[in-house]
């Protein structure tokens, strides 16, 4: 059984995530999404908040799980008994901090493979940052994130006014 970690922040998921985790989920017989509670970039969402959102959104494929981690990566992957690390790939400039993780979770683990996927061309320039700036402004996120995400999002930036 080949079991594959799939790391973010996921705050919030967006459909460019979530096309890397189906691609992944077709490839690997399992696939877990990984949320790290990261409470050093200080998310919009609370790590409850986030896997609510990933849980609703992986809720229509069998081999797809969801679980945090306030640890190493590496660790997190062993927990799940994980070969792989799956990382989605958008622009060159994901590619250096990408290719020193990838690097340093093999010294750390040197059989964890860290695998990457090119980025959907129509979610090439998506991240979730971006997605929240703009619903920040009141723009529309549609086609960006699903439809309860952007609800969430709007909740989110009406209570803060
Ligand atoms: P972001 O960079 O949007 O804040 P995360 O830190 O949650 O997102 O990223 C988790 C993983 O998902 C990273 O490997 C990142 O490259 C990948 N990813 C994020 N957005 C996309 C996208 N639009 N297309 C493909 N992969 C993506």
């Amino acid at each position: 059984m080949r079991i594959a970690v799939s790391p973010g922040s996921f705050d919030p998921v967006t459909l460019g995530h979530l096309d890397i985790i189906e691609r992944a989920a077709y490839i690997y017989d399992k696939v877990i999404v990984g949320i790290a509670k990261s409470p050093v970039k200080e998310p919009l969402f609370s790590l409850e908040e986030r896997l609510g959102m990933v849980t609703d959104s992986i809720s229509g494929i069998d081999n797809v799980d969801v679980d945090f981690f306030d640890t190493l990566l590496v660790e997190f992957a062993r927990k799940h008994g994980a070969t792989v690390i799956v990382k989605g790939l958008r622009a060159i400039s994901d590619f250096e901090h990408e290719f020193q993780m990838a690097h340093l979770n093999k010294k750390l683990d040197s059989r964890l493979e860290t695998v990457f996927m090119m980025a959907s061309p129509e979610f090439m320039f998506l991240s979730s940052s971006a997605v929240k700036e703009i619903a920040s402004f009141g723009g529309s996120v549609k086609g960006l994130v699903s439809d309860k995400v952007a609800a969430h999002l709007s909740d989110k930036f009406r209570k803060a006014l």
